[in-house]
Formats: C-alpha cells, sequence, structure tokens
C-alpha cells in the first residue's frame, strides 16, 4: 500500500479535495507514522490526536455535504511552540511558560483553521527561539531524522524534524535571525522566511521584534506556496503586517527560469568554506544556468558586520520582550519569597535557563546608558549598511543565492559550550532578518556522510511570488526528494 505519509502537503490537498483519500485517512496516516517515529526523533511537544480527529472528521463531512471548507481543507498541519493556541500549552520550549495556556489563537492559526487545516501539535525549539540546534529547549531533545546523534538545527528544530520525518507534511516556525532556513537545510526540507510584515504574528510570542517573522516548512515548494497563501496578509491586530495584496502564490509557480539573473555574493563563499556545500551550490547555479538564468558575481562588502550587528540588536531587543516574565502576571512564579525584589529574582533565575539568561544580560548591556550609543546605536547604522548593500545588490540582480549554512547538522553537543560557535551557524542566514527580505532553503544536495545541504535564495522585499517560482523550478530540475530521504528511522 502506499503511504499517504510520504506524500506532500500538495498531494494530499489534491486527494482529499477530489475525495481520492479523506482528511481522516491523511491525519491517522501521520498519527500512525508519529507512534512509529516520535518516540526516536521527538519533534513535537504535544500532539492533539482527539482534535485533529475531530476536525477531520467534520472537514470530510463538509466535503460530503458539497461544501467547500477551504484552501487548506483537511490538510494535517504541525506549529512551533511559539505560536498561541487557544486551550492548550504554548511553552516556548521554557519552564517560564510550562504552564501558560492561551486565551485565544494567533492570527496564524486561525487563518489555518478558517481554511480547514487539521491541527497535529506544537513542536519543539530552543527557548524563546534562542539558539540553532534546539538544544536549549527546556524539554525535549529533538533529533535530526537523518542521523539521530545530530541536531535537526533550530530555534524551530521540531518543526522541521516533523516535516523531514514524515509526521507532518507542513508545519510552520518562526525565523529571527535563521531559525527556518538553518532547520530546513539540516533537516532537508524547504523553509521559508517570508518578507517583514507579510505575515502577521499577532500572538507569536516575541523574542526580537524587529526580526522575528513566522513562516512555513513543507516537503515541497508548492506546499509552502500554498500555506503562505493563507497565513499572509494584513491583521489589524499586528500593526506591523503591511498592507500588500496577497497573490495565490501556487498559481505563480511555473515561471521561466528564463532571463532570471542570479546574484552571487562572494562574501558568502569565504575561503574555507566547506567544499561540499559550496560544490553543492554551484552545482544547484550551473544548472540554473542551463536552464537560462543568468549567474552573476558580486559583493555585499558590510558582511563581516552582520553576525555582531545581530547579536547586538536581536539581545537588545530580547532583554526588553523578556522583561514582562516576572512571576506577577502570568508564567513561572518562585515559591516562598517574601518581598517583590525577590519574588522577580527568583522566579527569573529559576525559570529561564542559561541562553536566555545570558541574552538578557548582553542586550541589557549594550542598552545601558554609557554603552548604548556605542553599541545599540551603531548596530542599527551598521543595519542601514546593511539594507543599502543589498538594495544595490537588487538593482543588478533580481535574486541572489548563497549557502544556508556553513555546514551540515552538527552533533549534540558539539557547540553548546561555546556560544560564539553557535552563533555563527547563523552567519548566512541572519543579515536578511536585519534587512527584512524574504528567503528560502531548499535541499540542493547530499554530502558524503549522508546530511542535506541548503541554498538560500534571497530576494527583495514582498518578492516571494518570485521566490518561490524559482525555487520550485529548480526543485524539479534536481529532485532532491526522489533522489534522497533519510534513513535512519527505516529501521
Ligand atoms: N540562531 C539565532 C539565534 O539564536 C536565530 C534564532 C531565530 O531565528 N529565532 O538568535
Amino acid at each position: 500500500m502506499e503511504e499517504l505519509f510520504r506524500l506532500s502537503g500538495s498531494e494530499l490537498l489534491r486527494r482529499i479535495r477530489s475525495r481520492e483519500i479523506s482528511s481522516q485517512e491523511a491525519t491517522r496516516a501521520c498519527l500512525r507514522r508519529m507512534k512509529a517515529v516520535e518516540g526516536r526523533v521527538r519533534a513535537f511537544r504535544c500532539i492533539l490526536e482527539e482534535e485533529a480527529l475531530a476536525t477531520a472528521e467534520a472537514i470530510d463531512g463538509a466535503f460530503s455535504r458539497g461544501e467547500d471548507p477551504g484552501s487548506l481543507a483537511g490538510l494535517p498541519v504541525a506549529l512551533k511552540d511559539v505560536l498561541c493556541l487557544a486551550g492548550h500549552p504554548t511553552t516556548c520550549g521554557s519552564r517560564v511558560l510550562e504552564k501558560f495556556i492561551p486565551p485565544y489563537d494567533a492570527t496564524v492559526i486561525r487563518r489555518l483553521k478558517e481554511a480547514g487545516a487539521v491541527i497535529l501539535g506544537k513542536t519543539n525549539m530552543d527557548e524563546f527561539a534562542m539558539g540553532s540546534s534546539t538544544e536549549n529547549s527546556a524539554f525535549e531533545k529533538t533529533r535530526n531524522p537523518w542521523d539521530l546523534d545530530r541536531v535537526p538545527g533550530g530555534s524551530s528544530g521540531g518543526s522541521a524534524a516533523a516535516v523531514a520525518a514524515d509526521m507532518a507534511p507542513v508545519s510552520l516556525g518562526t525565523d529571527t535571525g535563521g531559525s527556518i532556513r538553518q532547520p530546513a537545510a539540516f533537516c532537508g526540507v524547504p523553509g521559508l522566511k517570508t518578507t517583514y510584515g507579510r505575515v502577521s504574528r499577532f500572538g507569536l510570542v516575541a523574542f526580537a521584534s524587529s526580526l522575528d517573522q513566522i513562516g512555513p516548512f513543507g516537503k515541497t515548494v508548492e506546499d509552502l506556496a500554498r500555506t503562505l497563501s493563507v497565513i499572509a496578509g494584513y491583521d489589524p491586530r499586528d500593526s506591523t503586517s503591511a498592507r500588500v495584496p496577497v497573490p495565490d502564490y501556487a498559481s505563480q509557480l511555473s515561471a521561466p527560469l528564463r532571463s532570471i539573473r542570479l546574484g552571487v555574493p562572494k562574501e558568502y563563499f569565504p575561503a574555507g568554506l566547506d567544499s561540499q556545500i559550496e560544490g553543492a551550490v554551484r552545482a544547484m547555479l550551473t544548472r540554473a544556468e542551463a536552464m537560462g538564468a543568468r549567474v552573476e558575481e558580486l559583493s555585499l562588502p558590510h558582511t563581516d558586520f552582520s553576525i555582531p550587528t545581530y547579536y547586538i540588536l536581536a539581545t537588545a531587543e530580547a532583554s526588553s520582550n523578556l522583561a514582562r516574565y516576572d512571576g506577577v502576571r502570568y508564567g513561572y512564579r518562585a515559591e516562598g519569597a517574601h518581598v517583590l525584589g525577590e519574588m522577580y529574582r527568583r522566579s527569573r533565575s529559576e525559570g529561564f535557563g542559561r541562553e536566555v539568561k545570558r541574552r538578557i544580560m548582553l542586550g541589557t548591556y549594550v542598552l545601558s546608558s554609557g554603552y548604548y550609543d556605542a553599541y545599540y546605536l551603531k548596530a542599527q547604522k551598521v543595519r542601514t549598511l546593511l539594507k543599502a548593500d543589498f538594495d544595490a545588490a537588487f538593482e543588478k540582480v533580481d535574486l541572489i543565492v548563497t549557502p544556508t549554512t556553513p555546514s551540515t547538522a552538527f552533533r549534540f553537543g558539539e557547540k553548546t559550550e561555546d556560544p560564539l560557535q553557535m552563533y555563527l551557524s547563523d552567519i548566512f542566514t541572519a543579515t536578511i532578518n536585519l534587512v527584512g527580505i524574504p528567503a528560502l532553503s531548499l535541499p540542493c544536495g547530499i554530502a558524503r556522510d549522508g546530511l542535506p545541504i541548503g541554498a538560500q535564495i534571497v530576494g527583495p522585499a514582498f518578492s516571494e511570488p518570485r521566490l518561490l517560482g524559482v525555487a520550485a523550478a529548480l526543485e524539479s530540475e534536481m529532485d532532491f526528494r526522489s533522489h534522497h530521504r533519510p534513513k535512519a528511522l527505516d529501521a
């Protein structure tokens, strides 16, 4: 029998809509797959089996009455545990929010529900989305489905692993400095970080508000496109969401590559870059050229400053956003404190993990009087220069192609003792968030150790249609999915 859990989200949608299969069959296939592999992968913080089956049944009922229950009708999806889902714990991977049950749905979740999606569960993540390996979760250790001794990437490691392990065809993650694209690359699935303002963040627990964006993971680029059309768009509840019309992304995927100009920034292929990663990305560019694209080298001269700039601004914003977890209004409260100051102090020191505390201290420092101008203000100025680099580049090219990550998935514990090493895994992704533009990670090859390699495709603000179109063309040319899949779970 054909294994339904292996199908892409778009293929499942077609079969459910044509009533070749039911949503209940699709949902059960995912739940069965979870029973078989989740014990080894640990991608989920919680699984909502009963609710998922009830939704699927309702969707099947609507189809049998001849109604149209929405563009994602019957599709099982998984959600990063940083997105508020009414009535269920939303932990953000933190002890601080272990018992927090939001009374409302994030806008993206409301839109998914209205489009008929079936919510399978919430996925594991680095605490408050700070990290690149999901090792900073206060809860379980999520493993990479390609090699269970390796990390899935982070911070949206659970969402990437859930899709890679065929437990969900589509999931949502968030990306502040690379947290969708880096785990997508490590887990061999496509993932999209959207333009700042493209997707409402109402109900997303904030990490760094000038950088955070929500976006999809899927089995195919078409999965990303279909999901994005549902979650994108202006929301009166999020003043940073943009009033830019939302196209039907999936209907625009067949644009030819002919005459597309692809820029290759030399700073993203530094001396010493892993030769297999460089080789895989360049091989993809060669194929793009054969398909009619024009490839040209260019320079983004301020690239070296992006990691320091990101880690000043992201920590500054985090220290301010996380001030709300004081044990008073919600979240973890230490027992037995007698005065308010002690209660604050103990709640925060018992509730937060090491990396979150490190960020709060760094962020408080760069914002403190006497240091503000030297760090925070200067970083804001460098951010403007980074944006100018990209503005200039997009005068000459339509899209930019780089590796997504400097290495393939690393081993557990390999970078936990040295935060700087961990921070450097964002070297190719964080700048994109500083500039506010969209970027997609596409699987483009396999290293000798059997681990996937991702290529990052970057476009100007709101260029998602072109980004998705070019990615879809390259995807069908390379056909990564039919050649490679994680075998660690076959036993
Ligand atoms: N790894 C980066 C960090 O730790 C990015 C995280 C993210 O995008 N949420 O800040």
